[in-house]
């Protein structure tokens, strides 16, 4: 029988090792994910594969409702259309404060729509325009734009429809899927340096490890939650803003094997409808709706906030003020004592009524406008958030009459969303593109045969779920180049299938060893609980790593506290003790979270600057230091390295390279 999921007390004995059988697999590529970066993989892979070969995919949960959007999304936030793929480059460019990597941009933007087109073709529903092209967005149908760049879908089932074309994809080709199959490292290969040679998991559902070589894999499991003390207490601290099972496991599973990282230092803090973590995009953009202080000031037009902005150009005079310098603004205003803030629905609803009125619609026909205006509104959380819409239900809140209060949230780190946090991976191989931004395949990161797409890629932010289902089709695109110039290598494991056993199923051991020394199993002597290490962590990244608590701020001394605490947690880590598979992930889950939030301050410590205000600030160099690299300023890249083999990390500057004018 498996490990119960829940402690049952009958079931508890010594565990048997013996009893829990391992699985040995060869493929030539291996998918670890199942959100839309490898949904986008699986779909493509098997295209430009070598005739006969293998490939799997392992998701922790069920590709059907997995990954960041699992729950579905109300609009997609990249689509280029009529725009260019040089313009989105501009854009990203300038709400990632002008540090990214224009190539991935660039090439991210010339391909995505086509994986648009694709989610239309297999039954997403997208607006259309009034009075507009009806047809699918292929042949030249008019989406309803919220912005320059965002689109509008009924989209609750977004995951499902991706989902089912990967899996058709999959299964057409032969290819494996290995559903609740959670992969705890990736393994280098025993002969050749610097170069992967499979990973190795655990089963959620049952008592099995799983050993998997392979010639290439492609890591793509989103970007990091929790790892910040969320605003949310105990009983609500399952809700969050990004998914609660993304745990940086993208980040540390290739960090440990040495693949280099980059701008770890970025996080995104999203700024939401207060405790229930709704969505604010299609409120700003499609409603026209605006912020307002507790007065019910504007305060985003206010001298103040000029005179705040006037010390970010020319970033802040583009014409979207980047995300980061909104939430800035925003806790100005808190901080002055003038909060709280409100989305001010009431008056954006309102506004397009009396433009109807003064177009002279008839009572009836402004009711019913108003009724779809209603129901556009609830949709936005129903199809993506719908916690908040229970919220609002809850709380009695009518939109056209109240305000709804806005927060920034805990902060999360990712490279899809409005942040660039990732790993440092090749572009496309052509000659527009740097020598030093491409070795041969794309998306394949400094460990030969490790590619990452979505989340994983650092320094090009906003892809959104389009973008990211691009990204993972480009990169398996390039792994299969890989595997046909690779054809000859064949891959060696540095350890036994025993040893990974043993090590996987370590916290099992410990909890069975020592559950029964105490009355309540959370609190044990020689071991700590996965719950009990998150909320440790929570604390000192939060107090001494700019969490919401001291809004956001931290300086050297203070981060030199938190690499000590991190240390321990690490060496804490090793006890910590599982009852059951979930408990099992748990356990698992919290030490990529150590990993990566330990890189993440230690990009924060190292870049002397406040590149992002809003989302993080080190008090002791407040400014943005725009001066190249070579002048010793801050416009460039911070990458780091952990060494597999000595356990050293180190933190360097990077060229920041302008590939399109402004
Ligand atoms: P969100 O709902 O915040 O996830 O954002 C969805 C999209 O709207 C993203 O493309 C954001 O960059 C964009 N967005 C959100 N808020 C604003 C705003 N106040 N101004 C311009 N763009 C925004």
């Amino acid at each position: 029988m498996a490990l119960p999921n829940k402690p049952t007390w009958e079931l508890l004995a010594e565990p048997d090792l013996s009893k829990v059988p391992v699985e040995e697999y060869e493929y030539d590529a291996l998918l670890v994910g199942g959100g839309m970066a490898c949904t986008g993989a699986a779909y493509e892979i098997g295209k430009w594969m070598p005739a006969g070969s293998k490939v799997c995919l392992c998701d922790k949960a069920s590709l059907e409702r997995s990954g960041a959007v699992a729950q579905g999304l109300s609009a997609i936030n990249t689509y280029i259309g009529e725009n260019s793929p040089s313009d989105y480059v501009r854009m990203v460019r300038n709400d990632l404060m002008g540090v990214v990597r224009e190539d991935l941009i660039f090439d991210l933007g010339r391909h995505v729509d086509d994986s648009v087109h694709l989610f239309e073709e297999w039954g997403l529903p997208v607006w259309k325009k009034e009075g507009g092209n009806k047809a699918p967005l292929s042949e030249g149908g008019t989406p309803v734009r919220t912005g320059k760049w965002q689109i509008m879908i009924h989209g609750e089932s977004y995951k499902r429809i991706v989902a089912e074309a990967a899996k058709a994809a999959l299964e057409e080709m032969g290819y494996d899927l290995h559903e609740r199959m959670f992969i705890v490292k990736l393994l280098l290969d025993a002969n050749k340096d610097n170069t992967v040679a499979g990973a190795v998991g655990f089963s959620s559902r049952e008592n099995k490890v799983c050993v998997y070589k392979a010639k290439a894999v492609l890591v793509a499991c989103g970007g990091a939650v929790n790892i910040f003390r969320p605003r949310s207490t105990d009983e609500g601290k399952g809700r969050a803003w990004y998914p609660i099972w993304n745990a940086g496991s993208t980040y540390t599973m290739c960090m440990q094997v040495g693949a280099e990282m980059t701008m770890m230092e970025n996080r995104f803090t999203p700024s939401r409808f207060k405790d229930g973590y709704g969505p604010v995009g299609a409120w700003f953009l499609l409603f026209k709706a605006t912020v307002v202080n507790g007065a019910g000031e504007s305060y985003v037009k206010s001298d103040a906030a000029k005179a705040e902005l006037a010390k970010y150009t020319p970033y802040s005079e583009a014409a979207v003020t980047p995300t980061c310098l909104r939430n800035h603004l925003m806790l100005f205003e808190m901080k002055e004592g003038r909060g709280p803030i409100f989305m001010d629905t009431a008056a954006a609803l309102g506004a397009f009524l009396d433009q109807k009125k003064a177009d002279g619609m008839d009572e009836k026909a402004l009711k019913k406008y108003w009724k779809e205006l209603e129901s556009e509104a609830w949709e936005d959380f129903l199809d993506m958030s719908v916690g908040q819409a229970g919220l609002w239900a809850a709380m009695n809140i009518e939109p056209e009459k109240v305000g709804s209060e806005i927060m920034p949230t805990e902060p999360y780190m990712l490279g899809s969303h409005s942040g660039c946090c990732g790993i440092w991976v090749s572009g496309p191989d052509e000659d527009w593109v740097p020598d030093d931004y491409k070795w041969g395949y794309n998306r394949m990161t400094t460990v030969n045969g490790l590619f990452t797409a979505g989340d994983g890629v650092g320094a090009s932010g906003h892809k959104f779920s389009s973008g990211a289902h691009a990204e993972g089709r480009m990169a398996a695109k390039a792994m299969a180049k890989y595997v046909v110039d690779n054809a000859d290598f064949s891959p060696a494991l540095p350890q036994s299938a025993e040893e990974l056993k043993a090590e996987l199923y370590a916290p099992v051991v410990t909890y069975y060893k020592h559950y029964q020394e105490t009355t309540h199993e959370m609190v044990n002597p020689n071991y700590i609980k996965p719950r009990h290490m998150m909320e440790r962590l929570m604390k000192y990244t939060d107090e001494y790593g700019g969490g919401w608590s001291p809004y956001y701020m931290t300086n050297g001394h203070l981060l030199d506290i938190a690499m000590k605490h991190l240390q321990w947690l690490r060496e804490d880590a090793e006890k910590m003790a599982a009852s059951g598979l979930h408990e099992l992930i748990r356990a698992w889950e919290n030490l990529h979270r150590i990993w990566t939030v330990e890189d993440h301050l230690r990009h924060i410590q190292f870049r002397e600057e406040s590149r992002y205000p809003g989302f993080y600030y080190r008090g002791d160099f407040m400014q943005v230091d725009d001066k190249d690299f070579d002048g010793g300023g801050w416009k460039c890249f911070v990458n780091s390295q952990y060494d597999p083999k000595t356990g050293e990390w180190k933190c360097m500057k990077k060229k920041c390279h302008k590939i399109i004018s402004d």
